[in-house]
């Protein structure tokens, strides 16, 4: 669905809450089963919905209240809605804007797919792993603002450092999480001290080719640090927002073209069967109590600047199609 137009008119009329997930493909196999699958553990669903944005109409919003009480939200895979073309940047603009007006501060990401580390052995990234990177790259430029709104462009009044772009307060909350669940077995955990780099997936562009992941895996040869690919929204985004974003990611094979592998056979059967519900399970614990963290920079790496850099700017105006018409009689005229 194209959009044609944003209209900054629109208000915010589906749940609120402070903690939410936005996971993917590490739940797929539930299908449509989520719900469900929440009940099983306590969870109570107290409506969905489908909120209009300024940029056209959202994707499904889930509002739920967690054992012990707590209100969170859930967006299905990272905001994807069926047939809608994913890399549109009026995608991830609703996904945020809905979060934005919905007060939430904790935002939950769990993301998948491949591990371009260049290493054997122990200490590599390999599949079967679970990953709290570090940082991220993009190979283009990742969505920084909600056009229409307060938020649309704030580098003058306060510029997003990216040191910490995922929450290590929550990082550390996972990886605890994690080592309580019985269900789970991953062959290594690499938690922030690793210093594995995200790179950011172009959503919607197929996998990765093997060019792709050449240059990935010499990158992080290069650097030292190995990279993994996978689904995340803009680390930027959640940053201009004023939240804490919390990711996770299971390496679910190699990068195309690093290893001998068969991507078409495997990757459903980990899907359907081996992720699903340990994940689920893992996010539900989490949402039940995550409280905004403190310990961590994420608010204060939005950082404040100077009063002249907004006065820097040309100044902005409203412009109504009746004066646009005057300046062209002025313009124009004897
Ligand atoms: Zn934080």
């Amino acid at each position: 669905m194209l959009i044609e137009r944003i209209d900054p008119s629109v208000v915010y009329e589906g749940p609120r809450a402070t903690v939410a997930t936005l996971s993917g493909s590490p739940i797929w196999g539930l299908g449509d089963g989520f719900a469900a699958f929440a009940q099983r553990h306590g969870y109570r669903v107290l409506g969905v919905h489908r909120p209009m944005t300024p940029y056209g109409l959202g994707p499904q919003v889930e509002s739920y209240e967690a054992p012990g009480g707590a209100r969170v939200l859930r967006i299905p895979s990272y905001g994807m809605v069926a047939g809608e073309d994913w890399s549109l940047r009026a995608a991830e603009w609703k996904v945020f804007w809905i979060l934005w007006k919905a007060g939430v501060q904790v935002v939950l990401v769990g993301g998948t797919s491949g591990t371009c580390d260049w290493r054997d052995g122990e200490d590599a990234v390999q599949p079967g792993d679970l990953v709290l990177p570090w940082s991220y790259l993009s190979l283009d430029a990742v969505p920084s603002g909600l056009p229409g709104t307060e938020l649309e462009n704030v580098l003058a009044e306060r510029v997003a450092l990216m040191d910490d772009p995922f929450c290590p307060s929550i990082a550390g909350e996972i990886t605890r999480e994690v080592g309580a669940l019985e269900s789970a077995r991953f062959r290594r955990v690499h938690g922030q001290d690793a210093r594995v780099v995200l790179h950011r997936w172009q959503y919607g562009a197929g996998f990765e080719s093997a060019g792709y992941s050449m240059f990935l895996r010499e990158y992080g040869r290069s650097v030292g640090h190995p990279v993994i690919t996978g689904d995340c929204v803009s680390p930027v985004l959640a940053r201009v927002c004023g939240m804490h974003l919390g990711y996770y990611h299971f390496p679910s094979n190699w990068a195309e073209g690093l290893r001998p592998q068969n991507l078409t056979i495997t990757l459903d059967a980990l899907y359907l069967q081996t992720l699903p519900e340990v994940a689920a399970t893992l996010e539900l614990r989490l949402l039940a109590r995550l409280a905004t963290p403190t310990d961590c920079r994420c608010r204060e790496l939005l950082r404040p600047r100077p009063a002249e850099y907004r006065r820097a700017l040309s100044p902005p105006v409203e412009i109504n199609a009746d004066e646009i018409a005057d300046r062209g009689t002025q313009r124009d005229g004897p």
